[in-house]
């Protein structure tokens, strides 16, 4: 049971019309992975999976353990681990699940225990660096890989992939273009030494916003889902999907030369009145949200916070608000509201998202 009254609604019906939204820009056979790492971006993995897995011909996740939690809920779909750790690859096998093969190390790792397990075929994504610097093989590794790849039957690549550095910066273009330059180079290597051909992905949201000429067979679509683009204007295009909602658990009537919170970080310049809602920045609500850089939604009214943000707790000023003890308040309903917390936090929505803590219930509904 989870009593703490903060809850983030996942919007289902938003997350089909953004998955949609990305599929008319895409040709039909174009599959589509959706990437539900960090707990489906800040809300639930499993929920998200539950719901989309129908929909879409692959999920992906960062961790081994994230991709056995989608398993031990029953999905079925293609799963992608993205960075699965040596130690991880026997529970990858048992659960089903496809790892990211990027350097020699954990290709090897891998390939023993295919071999060990007598498997055959099993499908692996091989990942190539062309210009991240983050994880994967380069480009001159090929050779080796292919011949490493003649002389088993134990895995089979089902896809090769790359990452791209930049897909939302068109000031990067050309560097964008290089590295799809690279990545076609790199197939074409494979298609003309092995003796079937391994699929493609390297898109993320901004790169089917930006690049759809590269979506190969697939594409990983992560924010875009969330309902965030490039830029404003394809993020209006796009619905929202992480709804955070509280209640006002305490209301009090402040004098004049009254502080409020920690440090006495606000003084009532005037008899204000305020109300106590039951998140902080343990939820996920950065400090720097504090005196009146953030604000709430009380009867669609602006309430900003007054003092220090708590560890569980912020106060709002209500003062010019109707509002009752109980009542709803939206800490965000809008990619506009995300948008406004990611830049008062200096940072970017995929950081909002992702930081609304465990303690918070997530509900997924239509
Ligand atoms: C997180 C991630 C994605 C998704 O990126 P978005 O910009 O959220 O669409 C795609 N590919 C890889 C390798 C990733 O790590």
């Amino acid at each position: 049971m989870n009593n703490h009254v903060t809850i983030l609604e996942i919007n289902g019906n938003a997350l089909v019309h953004n998955l949609n939204y990305f599929k008319q820009k895409l040709n039909q056979k174009t599959k589509i992975l959706a990437v539900v790492k960090a707990s489906g971006y800040g809300s639930d993995a499993l929920q998200i999976a539950e719901f989309l897995k129908d929909k879409v011909d692959y999920f992906a996740v960062a961790y081994t353990s994230e991709g056995i939690a989608l398993r031990e809920a029953n999905i079925k779909t293609p799963i992608l681990v993205l960075h699965p750790q040596i130690p991880n690859l026997q529970a990858i096998i048992d659960f089903d699940l496809e790892p990211n093969l990027y350097n020699f190390s954990i290709f090897t790792a891998f390939l023993k225990l295919a071999e060990d397990n007598s498997l055959s075929n099993y499908p692996v994504h091989l990942k190539f660096n062309t210009g991240l610097n983050r994880l994967g093989f380069h480009f001159k590794d090929v050779p080796k890989i292919i011949t490493l790849l003649k002389e088993t039957t134990h895995i089979k690549v089902a896809y090769l992939f790359s990452h791209l550095v930049a897909s939302e910066d068109k000031n990067e273009q050309s560097f964008t273009k290089n590295q799809i330059n690279r990545f076609n180079e790199i197939s074409t290597e494979f298609y003309k030494n092995l003796d079937y051909k391994p699929m493609l992905h390297m898109l993320n949201t901004s790169g089917v916003i930006n690049y759809p000429k590269a979506q190969f067979n697939m594409v990983r679509i992560g924010i875009g889902l969330y309902g965030f683009g490039n830029n404003k204007k394809e993020t209006a295009l796009l619905k929202n999907t992480h709804n955070l909602k509280s209640i006002i658990s305490q209301i009090h009537t402040i004098e004049k030369g009254e502080t409020v919170g920690y440090n006495r970080a606000f003084t009532a310049n005037k008899q204000s009145k305020t109300a106590t809602i039951p998140i902080g920045h343990a939820d996920g609500l950065s400090r720097k949200l504090g005196n009146k850089k953030g604000f709430v939604l009380i009867n669609n009214k602006k309430a900003p916070i007054v003092g220090n943000v708590c560890m569980d707790m912020i106060m709002v000023d209500v003062t010019e608000i109707d509002c009752t003890e109980g009542q709803e308040v939206i800490i965000f309903n809008t990619q506009e509201m995300i948008q406004h917390i990611a830049d008062v936090t200096e940072t970017i929505s995929y950081e909002t998202l992702t930081g609304i803590s465990h303690r918070i219930t997530k509900t997924l509904s239509v």
